[in-house]
């Protein structure tokens, strides 16, 4: 490595993205998008932003009224939100915000990976907890954690819901400690953690646009707690960009919190084919674990999963597999349209 760089930069190891391939007819399963578009109220509202003419003027650096829009969704004061360009953006400020170099933080073993990535570059040590035999989180090894706890819930890439009794036990044993919960997957799963966010001082919940309201694209993320957490992160924010996300991104993402009707809709229809899709994958000689999330994680019984996922790939059917040590047998796939999902099974049905 280069005698130029700095520490930060030698001991930082970027994350490394779900494959994007251009071709049109690929069937892209890797990154759990959505499969459908936003409303088509997003649409027009970036249209008349457009229109008006605004791009020579800088954004809100508050973010009002997508602050206010989020805020009225969930029943919670502005005060009570902060947004960021995607939720991996919310995530950096808050490592920054609430985790301390010397204080190890934990988070499960099997979780998303830009957790390690975020605590090294910001020299914070970490405790990865191995879950269950059934991958379900072990509580208990959460309590206490000396610099705070950081999860996945639903978990990714599991797919496993945790009820909220068991958030809030970890919640009430991490007091003066911040405990986030990542909730990128939770509209496709049980109630939020936010429900807790009176009670707990110490909760902070974080949410995307990305995946149920289909704006991976516009990269909007947001996090909910109360006032005092937020301030944190906005004093963070402030000293990077004051302005976080443009205009573009805070017209539609705005919309995409005021079409109720159009969300609820989408939800549905991805968890119908999940629900289809567990019961198909399972004919086909999948295990495949409870999902909560609009993807499935499943361990093909008859079949080498890497060598699976190479020829899925073969055919332009992009899954995700993970090189790690743990969970090497199993590929991620998002829940697609149902024709994407039928002939995902036809080309399973060929090679298994
Ligand atoms: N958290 C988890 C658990 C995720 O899987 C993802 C998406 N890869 C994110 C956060 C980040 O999503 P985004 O930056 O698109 O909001």
């Amino acid at each position: 490595m280069s005698r130029f760089l700095s520490t930060v930069a030698r001991r930082t190891e970027p994350y490394v993205p779900g494959e994007q391939l251009n071709q049109p007819d690929i069937i892209k399963l890797n990154t759990n998008e959505n499969p459908y578009p936003p409303s088509p109220k997003v649409l027009e509202a970036i249209q008349a932003e457009l229109n008006g003419n605004t791009l020579q003027r800088y954004p809100s650096p508050t973010v009002d009224p997508l602050r206010h829009a989020i805020a009225e969704t969930y029943g919670l004061t502005k005060d009570h939100v902060f947004v960021g360009n995607g939720s991996d953006e919310v995530l950096a400020f808050s490592f920054m915000a609430f985790f301390e170099p010397g204080k190890t933080i934990k988070f499960p073993e099997i979780s998303y990976s830009f957790y390690p990535v975020y605590s090294k570059l910001f020299n914070i040590s970490f405790e990865k907890v191995p879950l269950n035999a059934d991958f379900t989180l072990p509580k208990k090894q959460f309590y206490n954690s000396p610099g705070g706890v950081i999860l996945p819930n639903p978990n990714a890439p599991t797919s496993i819901y945790a009820e909220l009794d068991v958030i809030e036990d970890i919640l009430r044993n991490n007091q003066d400690q911040v405990v986030i919960i990542d909730e990128a997957y939770i509209d496709f799963a049980g109630p939020s953690a936010m429900k807790l966010i009176d009670r707990y001082p110490n909760l902070l919940v974080i949410q995307t646009t990305s995946k149920s309201r289909a704006l991976a694209g516009l990269r909007v993320g947001f996090a909910l707690g109360q006032p005092e957490l937020i301030a944190g992160l906005t004093r963070i924010k402030d000293s990077f960009n004051s302005y976080t996300i443009d205009r573009l991104a805070m017209a539609g993402a705005t919309a995409a919190f005021v079409d109720h009707a159009y969300f609820s809709e989408s939800i549905n229809k991805v968890i119908r084919t999940r629900e289809s899709t567990v019961h198909t994958l399972e004919e086909l000689g999948f295990e495949v674990l409870p999902s909560d999330a609009n993807f499935v994680f499943v361990k093909p019984l008859h079949k080498d999963a890497k060598v699976l996922y190479q020829q899925l790939k073969n055919r332009g059917i992009l899954v995700r597999h993970f090189d790690q040590a743990d969970i090497r047998e199993y590929l991620r796939i998002s829940i697609g349209t149902d024709e994407q999902m039928n002939t995902l099974f036809e080309v399973l049905k060929q090679l298994t």
